[in-house]
């Protein structure tokens, strides 16, 4: 039976990718992905072939994974991070509709929000929410109130998507909403290239981020209202000393 994998390869770095998605990539014919995501992996799996689409090309791409494998090639679409989180595989699900004669195995990975908050300390030991600011394929208007709706909460959050060419000023309005319930002094944290050449990694408070440049490789994560910083570490308590 056609098969088609949809793998998460994590962050960038090889050592965070799983075991299973890295048996998951032995195992196909092809992979097919953004050739950001293609560059990473290239040199792990020599004799795979590769196929890389543009980034706004996510339909096409899929597609043609699709055509692959009914073709009977054993086909791997790549994503970065995990493959469901803002990735390919519930696209590939509803491009193959009920034509079960392709096999889909989606194989998670390590999303940006878990790799990054590793990074800055411990952002995320309690409650959090995970919010796109990319408006593309989700109206603004819903994005801004499940900013506001998370910080009324007072989660934690990780934002993905902080900025593009055309979206310089959606960190700034996204301060700006949280603002309305979370203090300017909040704890943030910014993680650029996680895994990958030029890792950065900058803390600053929620007022500063909204100051912020962030670049599409970027994640930003703004603490809740107990975050503080320790040793140069954004630390999210759990709640273990005041229980
Ligand atoms: N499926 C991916 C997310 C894709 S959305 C995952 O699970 O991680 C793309 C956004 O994810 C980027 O704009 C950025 O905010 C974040 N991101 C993905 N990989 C990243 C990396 N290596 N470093 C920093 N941010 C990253």
């Amino acid at each position: 039976m056609a098969k088609i994998r949809v793998v998460g390869i994590g962050p960038g770095d090889y050592r965070e990718m799983t075991m299973r998605a890295v048996d998951a990539l032995k195992a196909c014919d092809v992979i097919v992905g953004y050739h950001v995501y293609v560059d990473l992996v290239k040199e792990h799996f020599p004799g795979k072939e590769f196929f890389t689409t543009p980034m706004r090309r996510e339909v096409d791409r899929c597609r043609m994974a699709l055509d692959m494998a009914r073709e009977g090639r054993d086909v791997a679409m790549i994503c970065s991070g995990d493959a469901g989180i803002y990735g390919m595989a519930g696209l590939i699900y509803e491009l193959r509709g009920e034509d079960t004669s392709i096999e889909v195995e989606v194989v998670g990975g390590l999303t940006a929000a878990t790799s990054g908050a590793a990074r800055l300390g411990a952002p995320l030991t309690h409650d959090f929410a995970v919010i796109s600011l990319s408006d593309l394929l989700t109206p603004w208007e819903s994005i801004e109130k499940r900013l506001e709706c998370a910080a009324m909460g007072d989660f934690g959050i990780a934002l993905y998507n902080p900025s593009s060419m055309k979206r310089k000023d959606y960190l700034r309005r996204a301060c700006e909403i949280l603002l309305r319930h979370a203090k300017p002094e909040t704890v943030c944290g910014v993680v650029r290239n996680i895994g990958r050449e030029g890792e950065t990694t900058e803390i600053m408070t929620l007022e500063a981020l909204r100051d912020y440049e962030a670049d599409m490789f970027t994640t930003v994560f703004i603490g809740n209202s107990r975050t503080k910083v320790i040793d140069g570490k954004m630390v999210t308590p759990r709640g273990y000393r005041d229980v």
